[in-house]
């Protein structure tokens, strides 16, 4: 879908990290919904992480709807990520309380400057990193 770390992308999920609310246009929705994933890309192994929040609150306004940022992870700073989501019981499920979910659900990399924007749009995608302090990942 997007391109946000080489020519020939080609991502496939490794985790998701939370999830919030019901997404819109499900039954259950309620104005807010919003995801963390991280994605791997075959092509050149580095990972990216997607944060999308929505809010339709204000039905006027559908341009302020939907917001994404994006990191991209390098290939050397991926082994502790896949460590991490080797131990995982269960990668794809936002609510699963092992130390991967806790550490780096619980918020997103460090937004460096622009890095909000629809994912169609091209833009410089900011780096993240993953540091393990006390055992509890956490992001950097
Ligand atoms: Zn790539
Ligand atoms: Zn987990």
């Amino acid at each position: 879908m997007v391109n946000r770390c080489c020519d020939r992308p080609a991502l496939s999920p490794l985790a998701r990290l939370a999830q919030r609310g019901v997404p819109h246009g499900n039954r259950g929705h309620d104005d807010a919904y919003d995801h963390t994933r991280l994605s791997r890309c075959a092509t050149c192994g580095s990972g990216v992480v997607e944060s999308h929040s929505h809010d339709c609150w204000d039905p006027s306004d559908h341009s302020s709807w939907d917001m994404y940022w994006w990191w991209r992870i390098d290939p050397a700073d991926m082994d502790v990520v896949l460590e991490l989501v080797g131990d995982c019981p269960a990668p794809l499920k936002p609510g699963c309380d092992c130390r991967l979910h806790r550490g780096l659900g619980a918020s997103t990399p460090p937004a460096g400057a622009l890095s909000r924007e629809t994912p169609y749009e091209k833009a410089p995608v900011p780096a993240a990193k993953v540091r393990i302090d006390d055992g509890i990942p956490g992001w950097a």
